[in-house]
């Protein structure tokens, strides 16, 4: 499948609705975003909504979305799922509501828990560096219809920015930084968003001092650290900001894999796992314990003790492997 069919959908459809997936972050809600205001600008007829009570502190200067609105409305609508590898993590349940479903995404392409792929019409493109990007290649590629104001090339340069780790993942292409160039000559106030997205509290510098004295380094390279609930609490932080502990643990060298095992609180005692590597690819892992995403940034979920040894230990292994077989890394 491709966007030229998603595209005429988009044509066809008077209500189209924007779903995401869940633990939101800077690319899916810039994403779906910056394609509502794409849509909206170039099609004002049409109505274009994005439903989601998912909220984040850290993405709450980029605005609100919709109010709800009753299921009815769902029922002869377009749902474009964007960002969202499988249907288990689509943030909006409701979505299945939808009378027809369009995938927009660049994780690695797997089957649902049930086996099955959740999109009536699908454009994935795995290489791509983040979802935004495709957004912007979307618009590109039906110029003469589809129109790029200031306010949605900022949502869209957001998640670029943020899902490719400021230009600088593997994923990042000559066309990713065509793209990017597009939007700033639309005029995106960088000077605002990197003080939005990159400045901290003083206070959250005392967290990042916890995790650097508390992480562990495995044999091979594995750096990792565990946040308890405990202290979570004890630093006041949301489980999005001790989530984010994760970044704090790249660039150390010799290091070619970080995990951060988040603690959630809920009634299973699920603990959430953040994977990154460079090199490395660490989605195969991910898999092994109920997550996926890409090669070198990927969720997952674990439960006790024994299975965070257990996924390091492995963690470790790859590492291990890839020293011993590859000459040029860092
Ligand atoms: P995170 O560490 O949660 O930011 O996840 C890193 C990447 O992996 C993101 O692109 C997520 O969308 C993706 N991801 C996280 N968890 C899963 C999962 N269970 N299945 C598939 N992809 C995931």
């Amino acid at each position: 499948m491709s966007k030229e069919v998603i595209f005429e959908k988009i044509k066809e459809y008077q209500r189209i609705m924007l779903f995401r997936h869940i633990r939101i972050d800077g690319d899916c809600v810039g994403a779906t975003k910056g394609f509502q205001e794409v849509l909206r600008t170039s099609f004002p007829e049409k109505e274009i909504l994005i439903i989601d009570d998912e909220k984040s502190d850290y993405l709450a200067f980029l605005g609100p979305d919709d109010a709800p609105v009753p299921d009815e409305m769902y029922k002869d609508a377009l749902g474009i799922v964007i960002d969202t590898a499988t249907k288990d993590r689509i943030s909006n349940p409701k979505y299945v509501l939808c009378k027809e479903i369009a995938k927009i995404d660049h994780h690695i392409e797997v089957p649902g828990k049930d086996g099955h792929f959740y999109a009536d019409h699908s454009w994935v493109e795995e290489e791509r560096s983040s979802a935004c990007e495709m957004i912007a290649a979307f618009c590109a590629s039906f110029p003469d219809e589809l129109k790029i104001n200031q306010r949605a090339a900022t949502f869209i340069y957001t998640g670029m920015v943020t899902d490719s780790g400021r230009f600088q993942y593997p994923g990042v292409s000559g066309d990713t930084m065509r793209y990017a160039g597009m939007l700033l000559d639309v005029g995106v106030d960088t000077e605002w968003l990197y003080a939005n997205l990159y400045l901290k509290d003083f206070e959250s510098l005392k967290f990042k001092a916890y995790v650097y004295e508390h992480m562990i380094i495995s044999e091979s390279g594995v750096a990792s650290v565990y946040l308890s609930r405990e202290t979570q609490q004890s630093f006041g932080l949301t489980f999005e900001e001790a989530s984010s502990a994760i970044s704090y643990l790249d660039g150390i060298k010799g290091c070619l894999c970080w995990l951060a095992f988040i603690e959630t609180g809920d009634a299973q005692n699920s603990i959430r796992v953040r994977l990154r590597s460079r090199f490395v690819h660490i989605n195969t892992l991910a898999e092994q314990y109920r997550g996926g995403g890409h090669a070198c940034a990927s969720g997952a979920t674990v439960y006790g003790e024994e299975e965070i040894r257990e996924l390091t230990a492995k963690a470790d292994e790859m590492v291990r492997k890839y020293k011993e077989t590859h000459e040029v890394w860092l």
